[in-house]
């Protein structure tokens, strides 16, 4: 099939390299030229709101996907009428306002940090005064890998905080004491069919995540159907097609859902090579309607990212159980740039990467 994805960064270029295998071909639509898709299909360069771009890219695709949230849904809804769209331009709209998303989880019954909208300086300090502080403070709208948000940890910092953040409408949230925070990554079929990955357990650094492992250590019976019935009930009430990620905030023994991605995420590229089918093996399967492939791991896997420099990499030749993926990103700081997966790696191959991860941001 003739694939279009919008968006051209590193997850379109992980989905293509997935797709090629199984016969389709790749066509991408981004505002500017993204160099990780560069070689692997057609780029259209054009915006959201350009109506004769958006139909004559459509024209090229048996089905559309996208690798980030933040697609207009107008955009989305618009490619819809012409072309089948995955996942439903609808998952886009829950997850894009971070107040519409946790009333959605709400109501299906998922527990969330507790928390109350925020328009005005004055309901930012009621917010905190109800929920009880510490707070975490967060835009509605555009907020990703930490940006966009604060934590209030007394009451005579909610003025600046409401000027820090533009004024912009908030979510407030109670701060969550989680011993740790952990991520599914589930995908359902056109027939309804739902696999959900091993959880995976995140560790971030200045807010971009640092190192996933997946299968996540003491992993219990309870806590893989916990996340189960929450990944589930969400692709159900989307009538999603395609991969989600949820993240998650493990605290005294249960799962509170923090954030839904309606799109393949980085907490699952350790599936590339620690599961049988990687999340973007699987995404394409389910947006071409094939049949899901499995998702049971058959190593441990533990993925470190590459952010704003590529280490030397002739360290990596004396760790034989390094894979390494590379964006074809130019280094800047903060940019992720590729990621190390480690398979079945022992505490000094793990230092050994952290030591070369260091080595390499520095140089
Ligand atoms: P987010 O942008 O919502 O994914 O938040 C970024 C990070 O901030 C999370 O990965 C957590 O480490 C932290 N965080 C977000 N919300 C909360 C919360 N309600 N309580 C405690 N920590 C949080």
């Amino acid at each position: 099939m003739r694939i279009g994805i919008l968006g051209a960064g590193q997850l379109g270029r992980m989905l293509a390299l997935a797709g090629y295998p199984l016969g389709h071909t790749f066509s991408f639509f981004d505002v500017s030229e993204g160099t990780p898709c560069r070689d692997l299909g057609s780029l259209t360069i054009g915006r959201f709101e350009d109506e004769g771009t958006l139909k004559k890219f459509a024209a090229q695709c048996d089905v559309i996907t996208y690798e980030f949230e933040n697609v207009p849904c107008s955009a989305a809804h618009q490619l819809a009428e012409i072309v089948p769209v995955y996942p439903p331009p609808r998952a886009l709209e829950v997850s894009q306002d971070r107040l519409t998303e946790k009333e959605f989880l709400q109501g299906l019954d998922i527990g969330t940090p507790r928390f109350r909208p925020a328009n005005s300086e004055q309901e930012l300090r009621d917010a905190c005064s109800l929920l009880g502080l510490p707070c975490m403070v967060k835009t509605r709208r555009f907020g990703y890998d930490g940006k966009g948000q604060r934590m209030i940890e007394e009451l005579d910092s909610v003025a600046t905080t409401w000027r820090d953040l533009g004024g912009a409408p908030l979510i407030v949230e109670g701060f969550v004491p989680f011993s740790r925070e952990l991520s599914v990554v589930a995908v359902r079929s056109k027939d309804g069919e739902v696999l959900t990955y091993p959880l995976a357990q995140n560790d971030h650094r200045n807010g971009i995540l640092h190192r996933s492992e997946m299968p996540a250590p003491e992993l219990t019976p309870e806590l893989r159907r916990s996340a189960q019935a929450i990944a589930t009930k969400v692709l159900v009430a989307l009538d999603y097609v395609g991969v989600v990620a949820l993240e998650l905030f493990h605290v005294r023994g249960e799962l509170l859902a923090n954030e839904i991605a309606p799109r393949v995420h980085n907490s699952g590229h350790s599936t590339i090579d620690g599961v049988i089918t990687s999340q973007f093996e699987n995404h394409i399967r389910a947006i071409t309607g094939m049949p899901l492939g499995s998702v049971e791991p058959h190593a441990r896997a533990v993925m470190f990212n590459l952010i704003g420099a590529i280490p030397p990499l002739d360290a990596l030749s004396t760790i034989p159980n390094a894979k390494l993926h590379l964006y074809g990103k130019s280094p800047r700081p903060g940019r992720k740039l590729g990621h190390i997966t480690l398979l079945n790696p022992s505490a000094q191959d793990e230092a050994r990467i952290e030591r070369t991860i260091e080595s390499g941001s520095m140089s």
